[in-house]
């Protein structure tokens, strides 16, 4: 069983777009538009991963943190609440490429009375050299299914999920760009298919100097999921 959203505060699952049940008996209370993923197995995946690095992550302090592809903004907003008792002031900043995404983003946000800078950019575009070096903890659930090339990029709801060849075009991208954010303590924790090669994609890391490891495997009906996260070596 997952436990995200099950703490305390975060916010609740609603129903998983594929009709699959996920505690509905709960008040949904992230924000929904019919063009933006819906929490789904893998954002699961991905609080839970944080939730279990909790004490980590508070011990890290970490001054600013990022969200690339937030979609409903349910990872984004559950980070944010879950480091709340930090008085050092973090500062959250999201990103998608989907219009939608940031306006439902915003609203999760408000209704949780947490607060993130959120733009409509392609990953980080326009902000590297804003955040070079400049972040602490970066977040990612990509778009990760393979599927034929020309699904990637396209407007609404599939670039959700359209991944390409193996599911890695968009995740080769980030990979670098998220390098440039990071800082020297800054952390990244990215959700991978098995499909993804997870062992590829921490070997390319740590050809760029990153250890790596997996916090979290999980496999559903449909897919084995991972938890990856990264640090400086
Ligand atoms: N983070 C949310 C969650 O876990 O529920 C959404 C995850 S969904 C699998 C991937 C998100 O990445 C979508 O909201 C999609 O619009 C966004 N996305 C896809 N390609 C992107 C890109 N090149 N730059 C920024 N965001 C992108």
């Amino acid at each position: 069983h997952s436990t995200g959203g099950g703490e305390k505060g975060l916010p609740r699952r609603g129903k998983a777009s594929s009709g699959r049940t996920l505690n509905t008996a709960q008040i949904p209370l992230v924000a929904s538009h019919p063009e933006v993923y819906e929490p789904c197995d893998d954002s699961f995946a991905l609080v839970d991963a944080l939730l279990s690095d909790k004490a980590q992550l508070l011990a890290l302090q970490p001054r600013l943190c990022m969200e690339v592809g937030c979609g409903s903004g349910y990872v984004i907003t559950s980070l944010a609440i879950m480091l709340r008792q930090l008085a050092s002031g973090t500062q959250y900043l999201a990103t998608d490429i989907n219009k939608h995404a940031a306006e439902t983003t915003q609203a999760t946000l408000e209704a949780h009375g947490v607060h993130a800078d959120v733009m409509v950019t392609d990953i980080v575009s326009g902000l590297e050299k804003r955040l070079a070096g400049m972040v602490d903890v970066v977040v990612i659930n990509p778009p990760y299914v393979p599927t034929p090339e020309e699904e990637i990029g396209c407007k609404g709801i599939a670039s959700s999920w359209a991944g390409g060849l193996n599911g890695r075009q968009v995740i080769d991208r980030i990979l670098p760009a998220v390098r440039e954010i990071l800082s020297e303590r800054g952390w990244l924790y990215m959700v991978a298919l098995e499909d993804n090669d997870p062992l590829d994609i921490c070997h390319l890391m740590s050809e760029m100097g990153y250890a790596s490891r997996v916090v979290l495997k999980r496999c559903t009906e449909e897919e084995s999921l991972f938890v990856l996260k990264f640090w400086r070596d």
